[in-house]
């Protein structure tokens, strides 16, 4: 894989439009399984995978480099085709955490996800990897496909139990609904998540109630 693939990958989505990016693509250590990303600074576009890509197929390759590069130009240059690549990427991505060996950081957010996982999914989603990000405000959990990661902001390790289990309830949707791709874009919240989410009790009010208190927080380290 050499920096001109996400040139090639660009004129596949863009047949119309002219490459004038500098581009540079590098294999990186500081990725868990399959994660990886993209920046576009000025005229330079980067392009970070994590290493265990580069023991998979260049096709599946090249659908991530034209997944990563849709949403970077996707404001810019509008609709993108869609290729095979996109297609066999989206297949991977989707199944790929069936191989992925889980790590568990916190036996907190394990008992959480148990527990959860018992009330909503009859006990039948198979376990993420679970840490701790950072002290973010904006981003309170997140899913991570490629790594089969759930990562719940620091924030809510001393939050009321219930908005944890909120937000990590969020993300078990993710999992378990995956995401549908139409037209180059990526669904995330369809219409059948919202309706599993809206199950869990107050959720409507918990959606104001946890940024607010939040929005509030300190950063409070070794408590
Ligand atoms: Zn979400």
């Amino acid at each position: 894989m050499n920096d001109s693939l996400i040139e090639q990958g660009f004129k596949e989505l863009y047949p119309n439009k002219e490459f004038h990016y500098i581009s540079a693509l590098k294999y990186s250590g500081k990725f868990n399984g399959f994660n990886a990303n993209v920046r576009l600074s000025l005229n330079k576009i980067e392009l970070h995978m994590s290493k265990d890509w580069q023991q998979i197929s260049e096709e599946i390759q090249m659908g991530l480099i034209q997944s990563l590069l849709t949403k970077i130009f996707h404001k810019k240059l509008g609709k993108a085709l869609i290729t095979n690549n996109i297609d066999l990427y989206n297949k991977f991505i989707k199944n790929v955490h069936i191989a992925i060996p889980k790590e568990v950081e916190s036996e907190y957010i394990l008992q959480k996800f148990n527990k959860l996982n018992d009330q909503y999914f009859d006990g039948l989603l198979e376990q993420t990897s679970l840490k701790w990000g950072q002290f973010s405000k904006n981003k309170l959990g997140g899913y991570e496909y490629g790594s089969d990661t759930i990562v719940l902001s620091r924030y809510l390790e001393h939050a009321p139990e219930e908005y944890l289990e909120y937000v990590l309830y969020h993300e078990m949707l993710h999992k378990k609904h995956k995401f549908s791709h139409n037209n180059g874009r990526s669904l995330h919240h369809s219409r059948a998540f919202k309706a599993d989410e809206a199950k869990f009790p107050r959720a409507e009010k918990l959606e104001k109630e946890i940024p607010n208190y939040i929005a509030k927080k300190r950063i409070i380290r070794g408590i």
